[in-house]
């Protein structure tokens, strides 16, 4: 679509970052494009729209700017889910595999009551580990996920499939290779 052509065109692409091989796909040139970060966020929340969204849960870092713009947008709550160690009060806490390893990420354990509606957000799914864990996290929590959502999919890593594996529905925008 014409939406899609804007959105990979506002996109930059930065070849072996962060290692060789790699082909990084930098959205903060996406964020700086007026035009383009308005209709990413729209075309995020417009299959929304008519459902009560309690909250809207980021993933650090950049899941933090769009879920910020779409929890104003839903008039939902935002929740940060950070890496370990950042957030000040009582956290839970879930290991998720990265590409090589494993990390830690944590919410507060009170940011999320049984029940409540929410949206995950991230940029990009890629083997789809990190939005696993942060799906995982909420979940042990209670939260009824209406979506997981994110701008970029890397269809052949299987993020996708990983999620809805969990009982959770994605809405990507765009892919790549
Ligand atoms: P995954 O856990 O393999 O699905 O990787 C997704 C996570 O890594 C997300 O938090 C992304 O922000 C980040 N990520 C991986 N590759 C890229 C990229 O090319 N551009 C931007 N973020 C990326």
């Amino acid at each position: 679509s014409s939406l899609q052509q804007e959105l990979i065109a506002s996109i930059r692409n930065i070849a072996d970052y962060p290692k060789p091989g790699i082909m990084f796909r930098d959205i903060t040139t996406l964020l700086g494009n007026p035009r383009a970060f308005r209709r990413a966020i729209d075309e995020l929340v417009h299959p929304f729209a008519g459902t009560k969204i309690d909250k809207v849960a980021g993933v650090e870092a950049r899941g933090f700017i769009m879920g910020g713009a779409m929890a104003h947008q839903m008039s939902a709550g935002f929740v940060p889910i950070r890496k370990k160690g950042k957030l000040p009060h009582d956290t839970v806490r879930i290991a998720y595999s990265l590409e090589y390893g494993v990390d830690e990420m944590e919410m507060h354990r009170d940011a999320i009551k049984p029940g409540e509606k929410v949206i995950l957000v991230d940029d990009l799914i890629a083997t789809g580990g990190t939005a696993e864990g942060a799906t995982k996290l909420l979940q042990q929590m209670g939260a009824d996920i209406v979506a997981a959502c994110f701008i970029i999919d890397l269809p052949e890593l299987g993020g996708r499939k990983k999620i809805e594996a969990l009982g959770v529905k994605v809405l990507t925008l765009i892919e790549f290779d």
